[in-house]
Order: C-alpha cells, then sequence, then structure tokens
C-alpha cells in the first residue's frame, strides 16, 4: 500500500470543476492583479479569522515581512520568536536587519514556551512572533500579557493555523496582526504562493495596503519603503473556492488526529511513540507530529521502504542555522527545541486520507518497534 505525506490531486479531483470556472474567469477579465478577486478574498478571510481586515499578500514569508515592517522593525531592534519553525520566521526578522531572539519550546506542543520569554526582554526588544506550529495555537494569554506590559507588538505566525483557536478566539485574531500562508501544502493552500495578513486595527491595515505596492500613496508618491507583495488575483480566486470547504478539511484531519490516538493505544504503542498533546483549543493538525527517542531515523527509513511518506518538521533549530551563526547560538542553548529536532516525525494525516491506511502506517510503527525494541 502506498501512503503519501500529502495527496493534493485527491483535493484537486473534488473541486477541479468549479476551480477551471474561477480561474477561466480570471482569464477572460485579464486583471491579474490585486482588483475585485483580491479585494473579495481579504473580506472573506477577515471574516473567518474573526478581525476587521486582512490583506493579500504574495506569501506567508512575505506577510511576516510586511509585519514586521508595518511595525517599524529595523537594525537594532529584537524580536522574540522560537527557534523551532520553518526558516521564514526567523529569516524574515534577520533580513530587516533585526535580531531574532530564541526562546525555547515546550516539550509536548511543540510551541514556545511563555515561561520562558520574560528573562529575554531587553530595552531593544520591538515584538513576539509566536507560531501556532502544526496547527496549534501556543498558549496566547501569559504571551499577550507580556506583550501589553513591556509594549511589543504581537504578530501571530499563523501560516499552520487557519481556523484553529486559543479559549474561542481564531489564530491571527489575539495579537496585533496576524500571517497566514496558502503555500500548497497548508491546510487552504493555492496553486502556487500566496498569503494573507490580518488585523484589526485601522491604522496597521492603511499602511500595510501602502507597504504592499512600494509604499506607494498616492501613486508613484512613496513616503514609506514597501515592496512587491501582491497577491495574485488568479490565486485569490482558487482560495475564495477552496474556502467554504476548509471547515470540512479540518474535521477530516481532526478525525484521522482522533484515529490515529485509537490506533497508537490499541497497538500499545503510546509508551514508546509520543503523541502529540492537545491543549489549548482547536487545533488544525496541519501535521500530526510523533516524536520517538533515539530510533526517529531509522524509522522514517523503515516507513519509506514500507510505501509510507513522512517528513522531519525541523531537523535544525534555528539557533543552530549556519546563516545565524552571527547570533552566536551553540548546541546546548535550546535543549527541548533540539530534542525535537532530533526525535519527530511528521505522519500523513491529509483530510483524505483512508482508516485503512492510517491502520497500515500503525502497523508498520508497531512491526518496526517490535523489531528494534524486543
Ligand atoms: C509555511 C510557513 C511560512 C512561510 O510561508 P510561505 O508561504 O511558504 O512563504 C512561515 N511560517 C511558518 C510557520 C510556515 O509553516
Amino acid at each position: 500500500m502506498d501512503v503519501p505525506l500529502l495527496d493534493l490531486r485527491a483535493q484537486y479531483s473534488r473541486i477541479k470543476e468549479e476551480i477551471l470556472a474561477a480561474t477561466t474567469e480570471v482569464y477572460e477579465s485579464q486583471r491579474f492583479i490585486l482588483g475585485p478577486k483580491v479585494d473579495q478574498l481579504e473580506k472573506e478571510i477577515a471574516g473567518y479569522c474573526n478581525c476587521k481586515y486582512a490583506v493579500g499578500v504574495s506569501s506567508g514569508t512575505d506577510a511576516l515581512l510586511i509585519s514586521l515592517m508595518v511595525a517599524g522593525i529595523g537594525p537594532g531592534d529584537e524580536v522574540i520568536t522560537t527557534p523551532y519553525t520553518f526558516f521564514a520566521t526567523a529569516g524574515s526578522i534577520a533580513r530587516l536587519g533585526a535580531r531574532p531572539v530564541f526562546v525555547d519550546i515546550e516539550r509536548d506542543t511543540y510551541n514556545i514556551n511563555p515561561q520562558l520569554i520574560e528573562e529575554k526582554i531587553t530595552k531593544h526588544t520591538k515584538a513576539i512572533i509566536p507560531v501556532h506550529l502544526f496547527g496549534q495555537c501556543c498558549d496566547m494569554e501569559p504571551i499577550l500579557q507580556i506583550a501589553r506590559a513591556y509594549d511589543l507588538v504581537l504578530i501571530e505566525d499563523a501560516a499552520q493555523a487557519i481556523g484553529a483557536e486559543y479559549k474561542g478566539q481564531r489564530a491571527g485574531s489575539i495579537g496585533d496582526i496576524g500571517c497566514f500562508s496558502f503555500f500548497p501544502s497548508k491546510n487552504l493552500g493555492a496553486f502556487g504562493d500566496g498569503g494573507m495578513v490580518t488585523t484589526s486595527s485601522k491604522s496597521l491595515y492603511e499602511r500595510l495596503k501602502i507597504l504592499r505596492v512600494h509604499g506607494s500613496h498616492p501613486k508613484y508618491y512613496h513616503k514609506l519603503l514597501g515592496g512587491n507583495f501582491r497577491l495574485d488575483a488568479l490565486q485569490a480566486a482558487i482560495i475564495h473556492v477552496k474556502l467554504p470547504y476548509l471547515d470540512q478539511w479540518t474535521m477530516a484531519r481532526q478525525a484521522n488526529a482522533k484515529r490515529y490516538r485509537e490506533l497508537f493505544t490499541d497497538h500499545g504503542l503510546d509508551r514508546i511513540i509520543r503523541l502529540p498533546a492537545e491543549g489549548n483549543g482547536r487545533h488544525v493538525y496541519n501535521q500530526f507530529v510523533i516524536s520517538i527517542e533515539k530510533k526517529r531515523d531509522e524509522l522514517k527509513r523503515y516507513l519509506h521502504e514500507a510505501g509510507i511518506g513522512t517528513e522531519i518538521y525541523y531537523p535544525v533549530p534555528m539557533h543552530l542555522q549556519p546563516c545565524f551563526n552571527y547570533l552566536k547560538g551553540k548546541k546546548g542553548d535550546f535543549p527541548v527545541a533540539e530534542a525535537a529536532a532530533e526525535n519527530s516525525l511528521a505522519l500523513p494525516i491529509y483530510p483524505e486520507l483512508t482508516s485503512r491506511q492510517q491502520l497500515y502506517v500503525v502497523d508498520q510503527i508497531q512491526a518496526f518497534c517490535a523489531k528494534c525494541f524486543q
């Protein structure tokens, strides 16, 4: 049996006619840059995320970059974030000349540990970027309190967490700004790159729209330095078609997560394999990440040979990335993140995954464990 990590063709085949109609409409209009499709999607995403405003941008990375720009982050500033994330989070901070300051994660959620943030605050600290990793919100209440107490801008990296909730609040609506990605492997994926910034602040919203078009306002007059951060009308049209399906896809991901938990328990594997924690509210399971001590790479190889796709998110934490050598990070600085990088493995969790496939995945993991722990 073949079980890919992600099967986007299964999703496409069910909505193909609608996608083709929506994209054809864009071709016929020949309006490819911003315009009504992007305006409409911004309203829909703002509504979905319970925010007043949304601004369509070129990628999740550019959502982070433009958010830091609108917050006025630059050389000399420090921004607190997690070392256990996709590179874009730390990369965007560093590209603006600011310093990423890392804070270790919680073992069971893989999210930033709020208890460790305050000790990293200096007079240069300007912002915090919590990352809602794998589809689960960070523990936002203490983070929000710290941000308010020290007057820091709170930017949520919600690239993996559209629709996730923390105590009833949607990801992207809790801090000052939320950043989303429509990269194809995210829960709401475009046919290429795309992203969205959410906010409920009118003044941030207005400046975000100006920064998106090189800081031009009115046209050809530049008081601000921006970039080309525009979302394509074609991608907006595709996301518009997909959005009404998002909740049913999310429920299918949650059902798959539940089934994995039952299967791991039934197979007696829950002592050897650590399952992801479910703590702070609606988890949208962009990834289902298990942890196995010392044997992760062997397990990955074993599953690969059995036709099962898995992935390591992420093999190298940010403080050990060569491009950040100048930050003087070293092994041992963030032990929880380092252990996660060594032990974690993402299993297939996509909505169309069948129960037979899941049983096969867990059977294979059991066979591996029987072989190496007997
Ligand atoms: C995917 C992702 C990004 C970047 O999004 P792109 O659209 O690929 O640029 C940023 N942060 C996190 C946590 C992500 O998973």
